[in-house]
């Protein structure tokens, strides 16, 4: 038998290896304006036809290449920016991996023009499947002219992965509006099909701020300003209007390279607490720059996410620093912390908690943990926050079909019932016309035959839901058409989002089509929905899709489903008729699983008998 092993070729390496760097236009075009970044231009321009797919061009005014550079650009782990290992630690600049143009190369038709201030003529090296097919010297201006055509022109199933341009085009804007906001001092501009759509003169943070957000946000930011000799902390915080349903205008900078960092966001979340509500999200833009030997920025292949050295300190930096900044400019003039002077006091920052207190934090105690009291960089949470969670958290959407708040006397009228009438079987088995009562709006007290139950009627609502929505995956939920369909603009990413999930939305009922540029208009509704918060409830559902994406044991759908029965549930706080109540309780005894809900909270509790006698013996 001859042996099976072989090399592949370059050209097929290059194409698997670029699959990890380059997987829609929008990631060849950070690598490239990133590039442009590292050669110290001052100026960048982006040019995009049909989204990217047909071509990426990225013009530069930085320091150029030499001809012989110009070709080794596109080798494998070619890189002019580091040399030893020990370089990665110390990285000021935003690649390093040698890998972004060789595999631009492997999936397009590039063409680079460059020529170095020093030098009298420039150089073109067009390249073609990792060929250079062509190279000669040029007129050129100093800087660098990369273009690519037809990316994955030669690997058609990726091509065919590509989504719709104006969802290509989002991603393109998305990574292009990073690079900007990192790198305010510096000239950006887009144009897609020969139109501008973006140019931003160089100038101060704060100036590209606004020139990204909008001039809506002149007087909305509030400056955060934190320095150590560990780390510092800059940038802006939205005042709290500004706070959004959805998740966008959210941006960390490390050493000025956008992550991605839901431990970092769930920081700043707390730092607003009690200024905002639990559903909304403020914006944000803020920079931290740390010592290059303090982060791992390689452990991801587009770089996104990277690795603290130690990242608890990191978040109550960034806790601190946004709850300060909120409290110097008076948003929140109560606030209850101290840490303003001592925050520059190094030895708390550099030995929070003695090493036994530091093995202990996990995430989840992670807050108890920074709870502490005299402990420089900690705050305080007041007393009654937990409450006030709660309480927001049940009333998570004003819902239509608030009831009148004269029904409430009715419910809490208790008729003494005698045990011996209920029927045995499941606790839920309660009579059709026994007298049930409400709590605090929120709990259902019935009497069952062995003792008594107390349902949660938002949890409860939630299994009900729950289950609904899992057989509509079997036959799809009826619709209702809606009368004055609504139209619902979202942010470019909330966009794709939605796209990405209509076709389950579809399936439990709702209608959606998109509707020019990051619009979507709702047509239609799940049939037992009332109607009239179509948009808020959207908005709602992808902040909360979002929150799941992370958990990959479930499926979409599933996410969905749980999502929406989340959402629907009638809300703790709201009044029930005693019919309704008994509505809900009987289909809760009608669902496969009454007990708990999908996340396995308990859905009631039951109290027997013995256990109350008991409760009264002496
Ligand atoms: P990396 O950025 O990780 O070094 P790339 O493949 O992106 O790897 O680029 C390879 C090399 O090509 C860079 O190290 C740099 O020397 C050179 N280069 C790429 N783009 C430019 C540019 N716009 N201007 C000057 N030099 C560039
Ligand atoms: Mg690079």
């Amino acid at each position: 038998m001859p042996d099976t092993i072989h090399l592949l070729p370059d050209h097929i390496a290059n194409q698997i290896a670029a699959g990890e760097v380059i997987q829609r236009p929008a990631s060849a075009v950070k690598e490239l304006l990133e590039n442009a970044v590292d050669a110290g231009a001052t100026e960048i321009k982006l040019l995009v036809n049909d989204a990217g797919k047909a071509l990426i061009q990225v013009i530069d005014n930085g320091k150029g290449m030499s001809a012989t550079d110009a070709q080794n650009a596109f080798a494998r782990h070619a890189t002019s920016k580091i040399s030893t290992i020990e370089d990665l630690f110390q990285i000021r600049t935003m690649g390093f991996r040698g890998e972004a143009l060789a595999s631009i190369a492997a999936v397009a038709q590039v063409s680079l023009k460059t020529r170095r201030a020093t030098d009298e003529v420039g150089t073109l090296v067009d390249i073609e499947n990792s060929k250079v097919t062509a190279t000669s010297s040029v007129a050129s201006p100093i800087g660098t002219s990369i273009s690519m055509k037809n990316l994955f022109f030669n690997v058609p199933a990726r091509r065919n992965f590509l989504k719709s341009n104006s969802a290509e085009l989002k991603h393109i804007i998305e990574e292009f509006t990073r690079v900007a906001l990192a790198f305010p001092e510096i000239y950006f501009s887009l144009s897609s099909n020969g139109q501008d759509v973006y140019h931003w003169e160089g100038g101060s943070f704060k100036q590209r701020a606004i020139q990204v957000l909008g001039n809506a946000y002149q007087s909305k930011l509030v400056t955060v300003g934190e320095k150590t000799d560990y780390l510092t902390i800059t940038g802006f915080v939205g005042k709290p209007d500004t706070a959004k349903k959805t998740r966008s205008d959210q941006y960390f900078f490390v050493n000025r390279r956008f992550i991605k960092s839901a431990y970092l966001h769930h920081a700043v979340a707390n730092a607003f607490e009690g200024l905002i509500s639990k559903e909304n999200f403020p914006s944000y833009l803020l920079y931290i720059d740390v010592d290059p030997a303090q982060v791992d920025i390689n452990v991801h292949p587009t770089k996104q996410e990277i690795k603290f050295e130690d990242d608890k300190i990191i978040y109550a930096f960034v806790q601190a620093a946004v709850r300060h900044a909120l409290a110097q400019f008076s948003v929140a003039p109560s606030l209850d912390f101290s840490l303003d002077a001592n925050i520059q006091q190094l030895d708390a920052i550099q030995k929070p908690f003695t090493e036994d207190q530091l093995n202990n934090t996990t995430r989840q105690s992670l807050y108890e943990g920074f709870s502490k009291k005299n402990q420089a960089h900690l705050i305080s949470r007041s007393e009654n926050a937990s409450k006030q969670d709660w309480k927001s958290f049940f009333t998570d959407i004003p819902s239509a079909n608030d009831t009148n708040q004269d029904t409430v006397n009715e419910s809490y009228i208790v008729k003494a019932s005698s045990m011996g009438l209920y029927k045995e079987g499941s606790p839920l088995d309660i009579e059709e016309n026994a007298s049930l009562l409400q709590l605090h709006q929120t709990y259902i007290v019935a009497p069952s035959h062995s003792g008594a139950i107390i349902i949660h009627q938002q949890l409860a609502h939630e299994r009900v839901l729950y289950e609904k929505f899992q057989k509509a995956s079997v036959q799809p939920h009826a619709t209702q058409k809606s009368l004055f369909p609504v139209v619902l603009e979202l942010s470019v990413s909330d966009a794709i989002l939605l796209e990405d999930i209509m076709e389950d939305l579809a399936m439990i009922g709702y209608e959606i089509e998109p509707f020019g540029q990051n619009s979507f208009i709702i047509q239609g509704i799940p049939a037992d929905i009332i109607s009239g918060n179509e948009k808020n409830a959207i908005e709602l559902l992808l902040e909360q899709f979002k929150h799941f994406s992370g958990d990959l044991k479930f499926s979409k759908r599933e996410k969905l489903i749980r999502c929406m029965a989340r959402q629907m549930a009638i809300k703790a706080g709201q009044t029930l008729t005693h019919k309704e109540m008994h509505a809900l309780i009987e289909s809760l005894a009608a669902c496969d699983i009454p007990t708990i809900t999908a996340s396995g909270a308990p859905t009631y509790v039951e109290f027997k008998e013995d256990y109350l006698d008991g409760l009264f013996t002496k």
